[in-house]
Parts: structure tokens; C-alpha cells; sequence
């Protein structure tokens, strides 16, 4: 049977493949036909090459439909696509080319000159050019190859793609996803979220991560609904883009930057009909001021590159509230527990280590099978690395990740739960607290606060406050106020680099 992801995507087009399937920023319109022949050419390109089974295609290119095309015409050919976040510099692209050994590297053109230098070293002969204006080698060569193809037969268990973890808690690793997996996650979010012909999504994210090339991609293409293509974020024109659209899909500083335009009001986005948030935590604040402005309540959810998505808040009002603060239920066919420092299940309510397991629970990490063989428990569900709870209702409320976890005194401190005491406070945007070496208590909590525009926040007095509130072994030692947190493209707070640059405080 055929269990290649494209097959599936490729039976959900329209009848009718001259509608519109992309409008981009730059003001061109993509048919359904572009997508079918443009990446039939770009698979007949790479089944041109006679490359092994398994072959990995790494790919680090400004987005584009073009871009789109090619991860299509990866699958259609039955090779593995490998994306790479385009801000990683050359050392890091000597790093994941290295680790990956693609068979093939798509670059940026401008790039060409490093980015072969490491390929060649790297043992890759294949090396293509793609722009974000439709230029580059792959295209020119692609032109030359026959629009028709056949989609490669695969098995559920094959690799379609090699995602990189964001690389926020230490180095990045390599998750093996299969078609199975992708293929299962996008058929549950489809119907979980109420996907429906006519949608419209606002595709405002990267391509080169699970939240843009999976949740919003598939998404959209599953369902044969038309796509507002950015190619870069973009507040205004987001907002502006939504009186066409019907669902957005940001990180939570998209909304924060949509938040701060005037003309986002009830009647901008009058058509829409869903906005979710997920990849890192959408803060109380956001949700709320959202809701308030647009009338809209912000679903939010929860996944990772190993897994695709895990829990989501329910889309039905009849499955219940959209709760802030929360990542709402785990999704049909998730199994999610929460397990001490021992293995044993939690009582309801109470913090652990989430683990989970499903069908959209990747194969393990590329070329790591002592962590493949550490992060998963026994009996076979993944360790997440995320830290968190499940209320009598069922709602997952993540409240950190396990190497966030402070240990002070010999007392577990929740770095999520002391940042939201600091931003509720008046004058407060948000905080970060991260744990330092401390030759009393082993390790205590350093906190660094961001005021809203003209505040004058004082260190002494957020942490006095917090006294009244907290108790004692929870409250940071020291308190900054900053201009702003670290963050990496994704929008997740880098803790590392705090931890780093505060590490002496004590010392
Ligand atoms: P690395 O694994 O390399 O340290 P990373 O975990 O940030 O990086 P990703 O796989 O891109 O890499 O991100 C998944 C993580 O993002 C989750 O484990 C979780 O910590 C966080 N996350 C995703 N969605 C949410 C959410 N809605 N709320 C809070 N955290 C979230
Ligand atoms: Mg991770």
C-alpha cells in the first residue's frame, strides 16, 4: 500500500487545479497545477541522480513557494527532507552537514561559495542554488526534467524528514520523522480543528520547523484551502491580510507584534475563524488583550519536533473552554502521563515530567541511539523534557522544561510560576527566571524583567513584592531589568545564554 505522505496531501488538491493555491507577497498566484508540476519536475530532478534509499536533501533557503515545492518533490521521490534554519552560520552549517551527510545541499545563491566548500568537504556532490525570487540552479535544472511523475512507493515506517530541534536547551538533535507520523498528526489536526472547504491561512511562519512546514503547511494542503503566502513577518500586513483569511497560525511574539498595530480591530478580522499559538508559551497577558481587542480567543497548543503536535485546547465549544495559560487536551490518539523523578504517575494536578506516546511519535534522533535509548522510558513513551500537569478536567498546563527546573536548597523551584507573579505586576511586559550556582543553597533564581514602554521598574522592589507572595526559597536572589529577553527565530526564550551570562553571580 502506499503510505507516502505526498499521496495523500496530492488527493486532497481540488478538482480544479487552475484555483489558487498560494498568493504570495510578491504578488504572484500559484495554482495547484504550479504545485503539481513544479515539484513533479523537481522529483524527477532528484530521481535523476540515482541516489541511495534514504537519501537525506538538506535544504537552507530563504522561504518560497519554490521552497514548498522541492520539500513536495522530496517526499514524491522518496528522499528524506532535511531543513535548516537560515540564520545558522557557517560553522553550523559545517556541524548538521557533517552530522547529516546529505546527499544533496539546496543553498541560498548568495551562499553558494561556504556552503559547497562545506558540502564538498562533507562528501556531498550535489549541490543547487535556490533564491527567494525564483533564481538558482535547482530551478534551472528542474526545467529541463518531464512535469509528469510518479509518486514513490514508501512504507509508514520510511523517513520523510530530518527536523533539527530548535537547539534551545543544548545542541541541536536530529528527529527522525516518518511518513506515519506526519501523515497521522495532520489527518487529527485536520479534523480537530474544524479544517472546512473555503479556508483561508495566513502563512506567516518560517518553513524550516515544524510549526510552518507541518502544522500550517499540511494543514492547508490536506484540506485544499488557498494560502496568504509571507515570506516574512511582516505585523502590518499580517493584519491587513487577515480580512481575506479564515485561520492564522503564529508563535506568541507574532501576536504580541500584531497586538501593536492600530489597525488590527473586531472588523479586521471579522472572516476569521481560528487563531492558534503554539512552540513556546503564550503569556496570560496576550491571550487576554487579544480576546478583548478582536473578540477572539487565542487556541492554543502544544508539540515538538519529535512528535509533531501533542495537546491542543478544544476548538468546539462543546468540548469545552479555550483556556489561557493551559495547552488544553492531548489529542485523539495521544496518550500523555505524568511521571516523577522515579517513574511513578503523579497524582491529578500535581507537577512531573510529561511523557507521551501515538502514532506521531518520531523514530528516534539521527545518529544518537544512546539519547534515543535514554529519552524513552521502558515501556515506550517519550520523554518530553517538558515539565508540567494535568487537572481534574484533563488540561495539560506546561510549566517548564526539566533543565529550567531550579533546585535551591533541595527545594524543586518552577522558573513559570515566579514569572508569572513578575508579570502581573504593574509596569511588567514579561521576565525570565533561570537558576545560578550558589554555594549556600547549590543553586538559586536569578530573575530578569523587561518593563512596558516608559515604566521605571526598580530590581529591589519587584523582588520585596514577591515576598509577600511567595515563598521564601522560591523568590530570586536578584532581580535585572533588561531591555529585552534572548530569543532564537522560533520565539522561545534562549534560558541558556541567561544562565550563562549570570553564572558567576555568586560564584
Ligand atoms: P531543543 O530540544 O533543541 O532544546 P526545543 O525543544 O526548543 O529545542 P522544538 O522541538 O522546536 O525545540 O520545540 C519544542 C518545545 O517547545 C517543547 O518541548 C516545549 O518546551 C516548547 N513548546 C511548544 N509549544 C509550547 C506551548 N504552547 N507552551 C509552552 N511551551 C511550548
Ligand atoms: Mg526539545
Amino acid at each position: 500500500r502506499q503510505h507516502n505522505l505526498f499521496a495523500a496531501l496530492r488527493a486532497a488538491f481540488p478538482a480544479n487545479l487552475d484555483e489558487v493555491a498560494i498568493d504570495t507577497d510578491s504578488g504572484l498566484a500559484y495554482s495547484w497545477r504550479d504545485l503539481e508540476r513544479g515539484s513533479a519536475m523537481m522529483a524527477n530532478l532528484l530521481q535523476g541522480l540515482a541516489l541511495p534509499p534514504g537519501s537525506r536533501i538538506a535544504v537552507q533557503v530563504e522561504k518560497s513557494v519554490e521552497a514548498v515545492m522541492l520539500y513536495l518533490a522530496t517526499l514524491r521521490a522518496g528522499h528524506v527532507f532535511l531543513p535548516l534554519n537560515t540564520a545558522y552560520q557557517a560553522g553550523e552549517i559545517e556541524y548538521f552537514v557533517g552530522n547529516a551527510s546529505p546527499a544533496v545541499v539546496v543553498c541560498t545563491p548568495k551562499n553558494f561559495g561556504w556552503v559547497s566548500r562545506i558540502a564538498f568537504k562533507a562528501g556531498t556532490h550535489h549541490v543547487f542554488t535556490l533564491g527567494d525570487d525564483r533564481t538558482g540552479s535547482l530551478l534551472e535544472r528542474a526545467m529541463h526534467h518531464s512535469d509528469q511523475h510518479e509518486c514513490a512507493v514508501v512504507a509508514e515506517d520510511d523517513l520523510a524528514a530530518i527536523l533539527y530541534t530548535s537547539g534551545t536547551t543544548g545542541r541541536s538533535k536530529g528527529a527522525m520523522l516518518t511518513h506515519g507520523n506526519l501523515l497521522s498528526n495532520a489527518r487529527v489536526l485536520r479534523d480537530y480543528w474544524g479544517w472546512v472547504p473555503g479556508d483561508v491561512l495566513v502563512h506567516a511562519l518560517p518553513i524550516f520547523h515544524v510549526h510552518g512546514l507541518f502544522v500550517a503547511l499540511h494543514g492547508a494542503l490536506l484540506n485544499g484551502s488557498r494560502m496568504i503566502w509571507l515570506g516574512k513577518f511582516d505585523a502590518r500586513l499580517a493584519v491587513a491580510k487577515l480580512r481575506e483569511a479564515t485561520v492564522f497560525m503564529g508563535v506568541p511574539t507574532l501576536y504580541v507584534r500584531m497586538l501593536a498595530e492600530p489597525a488590527l480591530t473586531r472588523e479586521a478580522v471579522a472572516n476569521m475563524r481560528l487563531f492558534i499559538s503554539g512552540s513556546a508559551p503564550l503569556l496570560i497577558e496576550t491571550f487576554n488583550e487579544w480576546k478583548a481587542r478582536t473578540g477572539h480567543t487565542i487556541l492554543e497548543r502544544y508539540g515538538m519536533s519529535e512528535t509533531i503536535m501533542l495537546t491542543s485546547n478544544p476548538y468546539r465549544a462543546g468540548d469545552g473552554e479555550r483556556r489561557g495559560g493551559t495547552v488544553g487536551f492531548p489529542l485523539p490518539g495521544v496518550g500523555l502521563r505524568v511521571r516523577d523523578d522515579h517513574g511513578q504517575d503523579v497524582p491529578v494536578g500535581e507537577i512531573g515530567g510529561i511523557q507521551v506516546r501515538g502514532p506521531n511519535v518520531f523514530k528516534g534522533y539521527w545518529q544518537m541511539p544512546e539519547k534515543t535509548r535514554e529519552e524513552f522510558s521502558p515501556d515506550g513513551w517519550f520523554k518530553t523534557g517538558d515539565v508540567g500537569k494535568v487537572d481534574a478536567q484533563g488540561y495539560v498546563t506546561i510549566v517548564g522544561r526539566s533543565k529550567d527546573l531550579i533546585i535551591s536548597g533541595g527545594y524543586n523551584v518552577y522558573p513559570a510560576e515566579i514569572e508569572s507573579c513578575i508579570n502581573e505586576m504593574s509596569g511588567v511586559a514579561e521576565s525570565a527566571v533561570v537558576g545560578v550556582p550558589h554555594p549556600d543553597f547549590g543553586e538559586v533564581g536569578v530573575a530578569v524583567v523587561i518593563g512596558r514602554p516608559g515604566a521605571q521598574l526598580d530590581g529591589e522592589r519587584l523582588i520585596s513584592t514577591l515576598k509577600a507572595q511567595l515563598a521564601n526559597f522560591k523568590i530570586p536572589k536578584r532581580c535585572f531589568v533588561a531591555d529585552e529577553l534572548p530569543r532564537n527565530t522560533m520565539g522561545k526564550v534562549q534560558k541558556n545564554l541567561l544562565r550563562e551570562q549570570y553564572r558567576e553571580l555568586f560564584a
